[in-house]
């Protein structure tokens, strides 16, 4: 009877293993995937918890957007951000476009709440779509992920076309989410050679998603193009994919 057990269990975890790495062995399993692949493993899904109330801002935070207006923000043409603001919200205006930080940042930690539509429609990569952009260039992709099946590296919490969530912990649609990114700037050289790769930690709702990963160049659709050398500090964008996506109570701190 102890056998059979001891056996169920080794046989539990063999597929848990081979239903989802290891952190450890995440950079190796990345190489085996196409990028967007359906068949790559989906991770487990985790409640974390209710929505509560904005998060507290540190005393020594910029304050990207405190729900009253962007004037922290542009649309990356010298002009104003076109999108929604109301009720200490701003949402995406489809066919405005992305908007991005008027200030430059390099390493950081950002903090940024958001919801994707109460009302759902669309599928997949259809479905409250949005992204935080690290240096306008590196995503961690918004999306509803709540009962919404979408390929692994495109789900809510993933670094585009790159690395999954560990644990898939989004909320229902409408209800209030977190991001808390740690973020390191790649390194090139005076001639313009990658020296260190961009690395991103994440934590959705409170939940650690990302773990340290070691970027392997720019998130693209479709395409894992190599880092090309770019300045120090550049703008944080939030991107306009055509869904009504919310965000409140933005704020970084330069590291
Ligand atoms: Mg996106």
């Amino acid at each position: 009877m102890k056998k059979t057990f001891a056996a169920l269990c080794l046989f539990s975890s063999a597929v848990l293993i081979a239903a989802f790495p290891s952190v450890q062995d995440r950079k190796a399993d990345l190489q085996k995937w196409a990028i967007h692949d359906e068949s790559r493993p989906l991770p487990p899904i985790v409640n974390p918890g209710p929505a509560g109330p904005p998060a507290p801002v540190p005393a020594d935070a910029i304050v990207l957007f405190s729900g009253k207006d962007l004037s922290a923000w542009t649309n990356g043409k010298g002009e104003p951000a076109k999108w929604k603001v109301e009720n200490g919200f701003m949402e995406a205006v489809k066919g405005t476009g992305s908007i991005q930080t008027k200030q430059g940042f390099g390493d950081c930690q950002l903090h940024v709440e958001f919801a994707t539509p109460a009302e759902v429609f669309g599928t997949s990569q259809g479905r409250g779509n949005s992204g935080v952009f690290l240096m306008n260039t590196y995503e961690v992709q918004v999306l509803d992920g709540y009962d919404n099946k979408t390929y692994a590296d495109g789900m809510a919490g993933a670094i585009y076309g790159q690395y999954p969530p560990l644990v898939n912990v989004c909320r229902k649609p409408g209800e209030w989410q977190s991001y808390d990114i740690v973020f390191r700037a790649p390194r090139f050289d005076k001639a313009g050679t990658l020296v260190r790769p961009a690395r991103l930690t994440v934590f959705h709702n409170g939940i650690l998603v990302q773990d340290n990963e070691e970027l392997t160049g720019p998130t693209a659709h479709k395409a894992r193009p190599p880092f090309a050398a770019h300045a120090d500090k550049l703008p944080v964008s939030l991107q306009d994919h055509g869904n009504p996506t919310r965000f409140r109570n933005i704020w970084i701190r330069p590291l």
